[in-house]
């Protein structure tokens, strides 16, 4: 079995940022991440300090906005605020945001073109890196996707269709879910459910990709159960390590994305 670990393709793409955010400041602009945290989440503050201390590492600022409690004008006026400054090149706000505010409310806050998460989510994007970099073929092959979330589970839909795959969706009122994973050459699974996927419900050889990120007795685990899965699965991605340390690296990618198509536009107007 091939263990898809995450390291490689992100020391590739690490290597890959840390140029193009050097190319940028070499133009008098550094590329910028203003990225909000509300609550006291303690996953996402370390999260987020992993973020900012990655950005020191590849020469992109990450600006930590840390709210121990704000309402929903507020945090859209903040964000606002962020998405008129010249100099933030994209908006990242540390989910879960706290219950007392409407999710839909604050994010429709964000200025469109700067929303790295959002308008180019950076998960799916991550998912589709990783399977490149291992040489696993998606044309033609049979994805079953399991979790139908906005962020992970519909666009990676759309970018497996996009790379002539053949989708199919589940989520919790799915039905059998056995019968359609079992049906899969490649499986992805972003639930939120620790053991979610067990070795009898994967097709021998198929490969699985697991997106999920739970803490069981103070260890990280993914929804897959690596025991069963990996006696059956044909390659298999490790949690931790396997598409989180892509997902990071892809925010900041997409920040470097604006960038530079900012400094594009900015130079065609000087033209
Ligand atoms: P979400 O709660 O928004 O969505 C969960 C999805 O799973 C829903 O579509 C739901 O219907 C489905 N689901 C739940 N229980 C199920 C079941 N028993 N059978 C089938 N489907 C079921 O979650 P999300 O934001 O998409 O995140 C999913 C998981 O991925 C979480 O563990 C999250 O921490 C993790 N995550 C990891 C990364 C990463 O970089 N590795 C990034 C984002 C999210």
């Amino acid at each position: 079995m091939i263990l898809l670990e995450g390291k490689t393709p992100a020391g590739l793409l690490r290597e890959e940022l840390r140029s193009r955010a050097a190319a940028l400041a070499a133009t008098g602009h550094a590329s910028c991440l203003a990225a909000v945290l509300v609550g006291g989440d303690k996953a996402s503050d370390l999260y987020l300090r992993r973020k900012a201390k990655l950005g020191r590492e590849l020469g992109i600022t990450v600006e930590e906005h840390r709210i121990p409690s704000a309402s929903e004008t507020e945090l859209a006026s903040l964000l606002r605020e962020l998405g008129q400054r010249p100099d933030v090149d994209g908006i990242l706000v540390e989910q879960p945001l706290p219950r007392s505010v409407r999710k839909e409310k604050v994010l429709a806050a964000i200025e469109w073109a700067k929303d790295v998460d959002g308008r180019t989510p950076a998960t799916p994007k991550a998912v589709m890196r990783l399977l490149r970099h291992y040489g696993i073929r998606l044309a033609g092959a049979h994805v079953v996707i399991v979790g139908h979330s906005d962020v992970v589970g519909k666009p990676l839909a759309m970018l497996m269709l996009h790379a002539d795959a053949t989708v199919t969706v589940c989520h919790k009122l799915t039905r059998d879910l056995v019968t359609h994973t079992r049906q899969a050459d490649i499986v992805v699974v972003a639930a939120g459910v620790p053991g979610l996927i067990r070795g009898d419900m994967i097709r021998p050889g198929a490969t699985v990709v697991d997106v999920g990120i739970n803490v069981v007795d103070g260890k990280t685990v993914g929804d897959v159960d690596f025991e069963s899965v990996s006696a059956v699965a044909g390659a298999l991605t490790p949690v931790p390590g396997g598409v989180g340390p892509l997902t990071t690296l892809t925010i900041l990618e997409n920040t470097v994305d604006n960038a530079e198509r900012h400094f594009m536009t900015a130079d065609c107007a000087a033209d």
